[in-house]
């Protein structure tokens, strides 16, 4: 696979060390944690047990204090105080909207900071979270896709994001509780924040198994939907190796608008992108994709538009969410008219498919789909850069 030139260069970081070098624990597969255990003198024979026990006290019970974990003995709290932390990304600040919407400003290692948003609906409650630091990909209408600086989360950061929700939605079971109940606050999760998911899968993978561990937080894999701009390598793997719903940034019908509001089109192009597509469903065991596409006034969003849609997706179980656009300042796009949105959706709900209109939620704190972008983000891209990329300029 050559170079994209459309990529920027991630910056890697290594994982967190806490300043007095103990190891966080947070984000660690069951097998590195228990790696990690013995590393610090515990027998094999005894890993598995404590790795079991520890895996319970961080993701089912919500302990961060190894003092509080009673079934050890004292000396082993001792030893894992010694060398580890359990720690979850700092909230910032916290805004929350007229309509219940939460957004957290998130700092992680080497003072970056992402956004997670939380959004209440009528039973259920999606966590929003990011998975990279900025996106290295450009697509001309998204906020994210305008700041420079990036790099890929870890998995304890990426895991982090549902925990410290968790914390402030005082979600952690309490003693003799179930941990299962099902009228969950956080019930499920989209891959949708900040960041291409595709481009960090190895953390987003290892998180998304801690989320979906039976013994944790145990959220089932069709509550985790992961939203791609169309990396096409990496959706079979996506089937294989986590297994939860997938959403793809769609949002057009020709590979000439296409490539111009995703440009990721150009490496790999609709024909390519549909294949892969294809294949999900079934080899991930889930029942439809969902197709986002963001409603552009006279860019994406003619009659024509959703006729076309509706033969290209023909034969893939779906689903299509129509995404008013969000503007952002300096954006280069307006929202369709009301009518418009409702026209084509009317059409593709006529072809057989779900057509839901997404409420944009927390528009008034900048937490919609594709507003976020780190506040202390200084190194912009001018409008001329966006209108540029955009094949406006
Ligand atoms: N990078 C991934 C996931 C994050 S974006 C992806 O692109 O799929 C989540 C969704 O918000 C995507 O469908 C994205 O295209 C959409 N989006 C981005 N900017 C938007 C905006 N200004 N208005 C509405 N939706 C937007
Ligand atoms: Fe990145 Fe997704 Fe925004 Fe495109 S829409 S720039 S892939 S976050």
């Amino acid at each position: 696979m050559a170079d994209a030139p459309i990529t920027q260069d991630v910056l890697t970081i290594p994982r967190k060390l806490p300043a007095d070098g103990a190891r966080n624990l947070v984000g660690l597969t069951r097998d590195q944690l228990r790696e990690a255990l013995i590393s610090v003198g515990t027998p094999e024979k005894q890993a598995k047990m404590r790795t079991g026990q520890l895996w319970q006290w961080i993701y089912e019970k919500g302990v961060r204090d190894f003092a509080q974990m009673t079934n050890l003995a004292k000396d082993y709290r001792a030893l894992m105080a010694e060398h580890f932390v359990i720690e979850v990304p700092q909230v910032v600040t916290r805004e929350v909207s007229a309509d219940g919407t939460r957004k957290y400003l998130v700092r992680i290692a080497g003072g970056h900071e992402v956004e997670t948003v939380y959004i209440p609906e009528e039973g259920r409650g999606t966590l929003c979270i990011s998975s990279q630091v900025g996106c290295t990909l450009t697509c001309s209408f998204c906020h994210t896709g305008t700041q420079k600086l990036v790099r890929n989360l870890t998995a304890g950061e990426i895991i982090g994001q549902v925990m410290l929700a968790r914390d402030d939605l005082g979600e952690w079971p309490e003693p003799g509780k179930s941990p299962h109940d099902e009228t969950r606050l956080l019930s499920n999760i989209v891959l949708m924040g900040m960041g291409e998911p595709l481009y960090n899968f190895e953390a987003v993978r290892d998180a998304m198994k801690i989320a979906m561990d039976p013994e944790g937080i145990s959220l089932s894999r069709r509550r985790i939907t992961l939203s791609t701009s169309g990396v096409v390598p990496e959706i079979a793997r996506t089937a294989e190796e986590i297994g939860c719903m997938l959403a793809v940034s769609f949002h057009a019908t020709t590979d000439e608008v296409r490539n111009k509001l995703v440009p990721i089109n150009r490496r790999w192009n609709i024909t390519e992108l549909l294949e892969a597509l294809r294949a999900y469903p079934k080899a991930s065991n889930s029942e439809r994709i969902t197709f986002e596409y963001v409603m552009l006034k006279g860019v994406n969003d003619s009659d024509e538009d959703a006729h076309r849609l509706i033969e290209l997706i023909r034969g893939i179980p779906a689903k299509i969410n129509l995404i008013p656009f969000n503007e952002w300042p300096g954006a280069p796009y307006e929202r369709s008219s009301n009518n418009r949105i409702r026209a084509f959706a009317d059409i593709i709900y006529k072809a057989g498919y779900a057509s839901p209109i997404r409420t944009p939620r927390g528009e008034d704190i900048m937490a919609a789909c594709g507003q976020l972008k780190s506040a202390t983000e200084r190194a912009r891209k001018s409008r001329r850069d966006i209108e540029k990329e955009a094949g406006l300029g």
